[in-house]
């Protein structure tokens, strides 16, 4: 599907719901620095099948990333970069190899063990950034705490101290048609982060912006990652990707290269 901006129902309940899964305390902001990779992918193959023919996304893919990384992760349209997402996102079954997911083998799971893995463990930013228009940001970040179950008034400081992190902290009762496309995307990142997830991972999260709110950003992503948050972002723009610690550019569901792989 390359270049789609069709959601999956998975990707969708993602980012609107993010549900049922009690969390740590936002004071711990910084991902758990623990010995494991967040991401530890070996030998992935995915294939779809549709019809008679078969296409062979991933063509036997190793990836390892570190607590702390901050990866792009580039190629041309068709390469793989969705597919790897969707696995790495844990929103699609790979068809052979294995992943590990800050320590936990996730290869096998079930669906919904799987949509369990996805709220707990990831931040997924989307191009769309698929903000609820009728809620103002803070409510729109505190969004996934409420199935979680956290009391309202942490909710909301929790919500309006990630904005405030990610520069919005006079902006938290505006909805999103008040906001630029910019200050959308942080809101998006606040959300992201509120259920202090493993990684945060984002799929073209300046697709949608001009230059200017691009690199607005793109400084928030480096400040986070400052902060210790393992950051994964999928785009296919040489310049984006530059902003990165390191690039890993894929070409036919193979990895081409890749500047600095973990130790
Ligand atoms: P990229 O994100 O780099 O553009 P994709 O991961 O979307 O690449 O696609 C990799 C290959 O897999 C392409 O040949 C694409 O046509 C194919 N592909 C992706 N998704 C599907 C699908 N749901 N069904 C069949 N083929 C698919």
């Amino acid at each position: 599907m390359p270049e789609s901006t069709e959601q999956t129902a998975a990707q969708i309940e993602v980012a609107a719901g993010i549900p049922e899964w009690p969390t740590a305390p936002i004071e711990q902001a910084a991902a758990p620095h623990s010995a494991e990779p967040v991401v530890d992918i070996r030998d992935v193959r995915k294939v779809y099948s549709t019809g008679a023919v078969e296409v062979e996304a991933l063509r036997g893919v190793s990836l390892r990333v570190d607590a702390g990384e901050y990866v792009a992760i580039m190629g041309p349209s068709g390469s793989g970069k969705s597919t790897l997402m969707n696995i790495i996102g844990c929103l699609d079954l790979l068809t052979s190899g294995s992943y590990r997911l800050a320590g936990e083998d996730v290869s096998h799971m079930s669906e919904e063990d799987l949509a369990m893995v996805r709220n707990r463990r990831i931040g997924f930013v989307f191009q769309q950034f698929n903000l609820l228009s009728g809620l103002t940001a803070w409510r729109n970040v505190e969004l996934p705490l409420t199935y979680a179950g956290v009391r309202r008034t942490e909710r909301k400081e929790r919500a309006v101290r990630l904005l405030e992190r990610v520069g919005l902290g006079d902006r938290i009762d505006h909805r999103p048609t008040e906001l630029s496309g910019g200050q959308q995307s942080r809101v998006a990142l606040a959300r992201a982060l509120v259920n202090r997830p493993s990684m945060v991972l984002a799929d073209e999260p300046t697709g949608a912006l001009d230059s200017k709110s691009t690199a607005d950003v793109l400084s928030v992503f480096e400040e986070l990652n400052s902060d210790g948050h393992t950051i994964v972002l999928i785009t296919h723009e040489a310049d984006v990707a530059a902003h990165a610690r390191r690039v890993v550019r894929f070409r036919d569901g193979l990895i081409e290269s890749d500047s600095g792989a973990a130790r």
